[in-house]
């Protein structure tokens, strides 16, 4: 039972919104086990909208639509879907209601408009799929087409509104609908690029019944095992885990910042960073996740040499004689973060992101990335390819592995 995602916007084909939707939809399939099996990105026309659910229906007998369920005029995907399923639209009197509580909530003094009680329309054989983050709700209908049963949802596009709806509401749904799914469990091989993995797994994998899919990032490589049989897939895991070694993170740890967290917070351990060339990301990967004041404390973003002397206390003649792109600074920022930023744990990243600023000596991806834990230093030095972010964010990732290998040991 396959099943498609139309994403509708013209937005989106412009390329002027990325579609967050789609990874959001795909990724969560994915982690049931439930592949998707097509996605078409439309623009906010009724017949390109019908051209999409045509071409979609050929294959699927589940689609889920995204956007166009607003109140403004551009909102069309409920009236096309409704005529191109001959359906019959009726205004609900439980969605009236929501909407015009929904107004009142907003503090508006007018009357709630007419136009917004587009959003109270529902088809023939159709149901709401309560949307308690925004006006519109979504819409779940069952239509036979082409003498077959079909299923089609249509969900509120603001990915503030999406993202819950697919956990919430459409997820538990489909799993009702589809119920041999696979199982998935998902683990990140830190640091270990997606051919080694391929090579080490794939075989012994496949040839136990599992079947292995990889997803390759500037932090490693993730891998993802599914079966129907759960017997099978413990003993996959345990598997790749053995022959994949320390690198192999536990399962449902799919980058080395969850890592971190974990062990952090296993330890009592407060995290500090000192940050050059990576300006901050590691401190972003920590602070975009809520609740990580219990393990990250926080950390100095020392570009310039006189900062990483002023604010880590890294010496002037290291700085004079190894320059701050050298162990012995990554040494320094490391253990002055600990000192003058009080962690238990820290680490520290100076290089050369580029793609500017190299030298024959010193070539752009050179990179020292430091990490100290009771009193141990350790460094690694890195020679990074790709453009400015990749080795940036591949700075970060490492900073992060090498830190989480010394928690690991205690
Ligand atoms: P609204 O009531 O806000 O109009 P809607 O259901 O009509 O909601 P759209 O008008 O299609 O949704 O989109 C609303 C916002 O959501 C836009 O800013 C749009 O860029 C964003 N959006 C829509 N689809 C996607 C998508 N697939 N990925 C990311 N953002 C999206
Ligand atoms: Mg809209």
């Amino acid at each position: 039972m396959n099943i498609s995602f139309i994403s509708t916007g013209t937005e989106l084909l412009k390329g002027s919104a990325v579609n967050t939707n789609l990874r959001c939809f795909g990724s969560a399939l994915a982690a049931e086990g439930i592949p998707l099996h097509q996605e078409i990105a439309c623009g906010d026309k009724k017949q390109e909208i019908a051209e999409a659910l045509s071409c979609a229906l050929k294959s699927s007998d589940i689609l889920l639509v995204s956007g166009g369920l607003g109140p403004t005029s551009d909102d069309i995907t409920l009236e096309t879907v409704a005529r191109f399923f001959g359906l019959e639209l009726h205004q609900d009197p439980e969605l009236t209601l929501k909407i015009e509580n929904f107004w009142k909530a907003l503090g508006r003094t007018m009357a709630c408009p007419k136009s917004q009680f587009k959003q109270a329309m529902l088809p023939d054989q159709g149901r709401a799929i309560p949307n308690p983050r925004g006006s519109a709700s979504g819409i779940d209908i069952s239509v036979s087409y082409g003498g077959r049963e079909r299923r089609v949802f249509l969900v509120p596009g603001p990915p503030s509104e999406f993202e819950p709806m697919i956990a919430e509401s459409i997820i538990p749904e489909i799993l009702k609908i589809v119920p041999d799914h696979l199982e998935t469990i998902g683990f990140l091989c830190a640091g270990v690029g997606e051919s080694t993995v391929a090579k080490t797994l794939e075989k012994p994998v496949t040839a136990a019944g599992v079947e292995i899919a990889y997803c390759a990032d500037a932090s490693g490589t993730r891998v993802f095992l599914s079966a129907g049989d759960h017997e099978k897939l413990l003993h996959a895991d345990k598997m790749a885990h053995e022959l994949i070694g320390e690198a192999a993170m536990p399962d449902g740890i799919l980058d080395p910042v969850s890592r971190s967290i974990q062990l952090l917070e296993r330890l009592g351990f407060k995290l500090v960073t000192a940050e050059s060339c990576t300006g901050g990301m590691i401190g972003n990967m920590f602070t975009e996740r809520s609740g990580v004041s219990s393990v990250y404390a926080g950390g100095a973003v020392t570009y310039s040499n006189e900062l990483k002397h002023i604010v880590l206390g890294v010496p002037q003649e290291v700085l004079d004689t190894c320059g701050a792109v050298s162990e012995e600074c990554a040494r320094a920022m490391v253990s002055g973060a600990i000192t003058n930023l009080k962690g238990d744990a820290a680490v520290a990243v100076t290089g050369i992101a580029g793609p500017g600023g190299g030298t024959p000596e010193k070539p752009v991806g050179l990179v020292y990335v430091a990490a100290a834990v009771n009193g141990e230093i350790q460094t690694l030095k890195l020679n990074l390819r790709g453009g400015r972010t990749m080795i940036r964010q591949r700075a970060a990732a490492q900073a992060l592995i090498l830190l989480n290998r010394m928690l690991e040991k205690l």
